[in-house]
């Protein structure tokens, strides 16, 4: 499932890199396994996440393992223009969250030659693309999708489950409301019927 590729600095020239997935996929902790290996290389790596996302940490990127990484919390993606610095990795977790600027960010980034390394959901709850990502995709050199579990049957699950009724796009520090599911076991809340019940 996961792309073998050279998580080399680029001599010369950026790259954009795009981990996606569903929820429980291990999306935050591929992202943190490329940051460190680069970090053990002594490449200068900083990593961004969206103020929205504090459900473990204020200040780090911690997957559902608990795997950790140091992080900057930004409002808005833009403010990595002032804050990057001469980081030669940047790291960006939860990137769905961020707004279009994402993308004019990561390729400006990846143009003056930095290796950027982006992780997000892929697909909102209902399993509609989830902006800025599908672009991101488009335009990154190496796209690499996670694959979680069906907690119903076990097939590789590529969908995130809301399991409580709410329209609202994005429900933050709710990882109780969420599981992982296949195509076949997921279903919209409010709007379909569970297929686990039959
Ligand atoms: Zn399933």
């Amino acid at each position: 499932m996961m792309n073998e590729f050279p998580h080399m600095q680029p001599k010369g020239s950026g790259w954009i890199e795009v981990v996606v997935g569903c929820m429980f996929s291990g999306k935050t902790e591929e992202l943190i396994r490329r940051l460190r290996r680069a970090k053990i290389a002594k490449q200068k790596v900083i990593v961004f996440k969206p103020v929205i996302d504090n459900r473990y940490s204020a200040d780090s990127v911690v997957s559902h393992s608990e795997l950790s990484i140091e992080s900057v919390n930004i409002n808005n993606i833009t403010e990595v223009y002032e804050r990057v610095g001469d980081a030669q990795v940047v790291g960006i977790d939860e990137a769905q969250f961020f707004s279009n600027d994402l993308i004019k960010v990561c390729t400006d980034l990846a143009n003056s030659g930095k290796r950027v390394v982006v992780a997000g959901l892929d697909q909102d709850y209902r399993g509609v693309p989830f902006e800025p990502m599908p672009e991101l995709m488009a335009i990154a050199e190496f796209v690499t999708k996670t694959l979680a579990i069906c907690v119903v049957c076990g097939n590789p699950a590529s969908r995130t489950q809301r399991t409580i009724a709410s329209g609202d796009r994005v429900l933050v520090g709710a990882a109780d409301s969420y599981e992982a599911r296949c195509r076949k076991c997921h279903y919209i809340p409010g709007e379909g019927e569970d297929p686990a019940l039959f």
